[in-house]
């Protein structure tokens, strides 16, 4: 068997029991390989270990790639979104994980009519607070959700964050807590209701699981060794 798919199906095997510890069905959880920076042949191996939903993060990158591989693939983007690249990306990602201001949100709406689409999007939270990181903070998540899901293209499935570099997974618990404490919150008084939570990487994966992440963004654990 090769490193990949060794790899590919321990994280799957991880996940799924992090799901039952956590009372979870593991068909609740899905894997978001993050293939950026590997090459198209590296992806090959993993499409014929099983796995057929990607994550990238650059537009070039992804652009050069996604037409190398089958078809029937799905992918997802997770880099910084930018008002210029708008228009590249929705039609090539099924889902944008990363919607951090308003301004970007309005854009993705009216290229979203103007290419007759409703995009998929999670909005990113900054739980943390961390100044190095994109997103919105809480309070101005409770401020703008109104507008946000008043968008009429926009599609909000949920919300996405990364928990501050941390060398133990255990740190990053209350941030993916809070992340999900504040999806119930939101998703009650607004009435949508938000199901996706896309939380947890190579580190940090199985505890974002047993804290209710639906996709997981797992890049280097995949692919280290390959
Ligand atoms: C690169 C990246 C990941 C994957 O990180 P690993 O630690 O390699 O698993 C996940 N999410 C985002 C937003 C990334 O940019």
């Amino acid at each position: 068997m090769s490193t990949l798919t060794e790899n590919l199906e321990s994280i799957r095997a991880r996940i799924a029991a992090a799901a039952r510890r956590s009372g979870r069905d593991p068909g609740e959880v899905e894997l978001v390989a993050i293939s950026k920076t590997h090459p198209a042949e590296m992806l090959r191996e993993a499409v014929d270990a099983g796995q057929n939903l990607f994550g990238e993060s650059r537009i070039q990158e992804a652009l050069e790639k996604i037409p190398l591989l089958p078809g029937r693939l799905r992918w997802h983007f997770i880099g910084h979104l930018q008002s210029n690249k708008v228009r590249k990306v929705l039609p090539l990602f099924e889902l944008i994980h990363g919607v951090d201001s308003l301004g970007i949100a309005r854009d993705i709406d009216r290229i979203g009519t103007e290419l007759g689409i409703h995009p998929r999007i999670l909005l990113e939270v900054n739980v943390s607070g961390e100044g190095s990181k994109h997103g919105f903070s809480p309070p101005v998540l409770e401020q703008t959700l109104e507008e946000l899901l008043s968008l009429p293209r926009l599609q909000v499935e949920g919300f996405m964050t990364m928990a501050p570099l941390s060398p133990t997974a255990e740190a990053s618990r209350s941030f993916f807590s809070a992340l999900r404490g504040l999806r119930d919150r939101l998703a009650s008084s607004s009435g949508v209701p938000l199901p996706t939570l896309s939380m947890g990487m190579s580190g940090d994966f199985e505890v974002a699981v047993e804290e209710g992440a639906t996709l997981v963004r797992v890049g280097s654990a995949l692919f280290s060794g390959c």
